[in-house]
């Protein structure tokens, strides 16, 4: 069950906590990768970790930041693959906290950027060649404060409320082409982005979860490998929620 032999995946933020677990289940489920971090450098030390079947890791820098080298990035990724992209996980991210009233302009921008409008520029950039190969599984990497709010955030969950609805749109654009497109949409996840919290943040939230933990790094990655999967053909514009009962939706 979930073989991705013969397929090519290109994740986003492979670098991090989510997108190392979604790499490494990925490929151990037979999928060559394209692993992409914003250095080469972070990039060759996360191919090091691989020692079965390091030839079906591979690397490609980006900056998502910089907008304008998304194509370029874009293409050089499909020359990578031999124009066969057959997943695509939107996964690289990034918060940049503080109250509205606080908030800044470029807080605002640098997170809409990266955490949508690189994804959209990224997507469209390998929507061609899926649909010229009749395949695709687009997923995104949203977040339960897109659905829920949060103090804090209104940068961040806009960009991640913007990705749910850009998925549903672009689900009913391309499904007759044989093309998914969906969000998870993680709750706490123990990873960099979430030790920066405060330990009295950290157990007020376990509180709020049904489950009492936070969630780990391969409870996501598990959903990922499930939506990337053939078994999952008949699943488009949906968002899959991993959130240990913290949002039931
Ligand atoms: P993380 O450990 O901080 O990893 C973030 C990844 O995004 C890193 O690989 C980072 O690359 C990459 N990235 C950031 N800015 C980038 C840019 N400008 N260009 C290219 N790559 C960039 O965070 P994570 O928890 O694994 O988050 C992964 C995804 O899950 C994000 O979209 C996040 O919003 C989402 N999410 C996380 C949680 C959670 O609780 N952790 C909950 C809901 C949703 P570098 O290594 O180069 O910095």
């Amino acid at each position: 069950m979930f073989s991705l032999l013969g397929k090519t995946a290109l994740v986003t933020g492979a670098t991090g906590g989510i997108g190392c677990a979604v790499v490494k289940t990925l490929h151990a489920a037979g999928a060559t990768v394209i692993a992409t971090g914003r250095t080469a450098e972070s990039l060759e030390d996360f191919k090091n970790q691989f020692t079965d079947g390091k030839d079906r890791i591979l690397t490609l820098p980006c900056d998502l930041a910089n907008l304008d080298s998304i194509e370029e990035f874009a293409k050089k990724a499909l020359e990578l693959a031999n124009n066969k992209i057959d997943i695509l996980v939107n996964n690289a991210g990034l918060t940049k906290d503080t109250l509205m009233m606080r908030m800044s302009d470029d807080m605002w921008q640098d997170v809409i950027d990266v955490n949508l409008t690189a994804n959209f520029k990224l997507t469209k950039a390998l929507l061609g060649s899926m649909m010229k190969n009749r395949y695709g599984r687009i997923i995104s990497i949203a977040s339960i404060v897109a659905t829920m709010g949060n103090a804090g955030q209104v940068n961040y969950a806009a960009s991640k409320g913007g990705l749910i609805s850009m998925s549903k749109s672009l689900a009913v654009e391309v499904a007759s082409r044989g093309i998914t497109v969906n969000t998870i949409a993680p709750g706490f996840i123990q990873t960099a982005m979430t030790d920066v919290l405060s330990d009295e943040i950290k157990e007020n939230l376990k509180n709020q979860i049904p489950a009492k933990v936070l969630g780990t790094p391969q409870d996501v990655a598990n959903a990922v490998l499930f939506l990337a999967s053939d078994e999952a053909a008949y699943i488009t514009g949906q968002t899959l929620h991993v959130n240990g009962g913290m949002l039931r939706v």
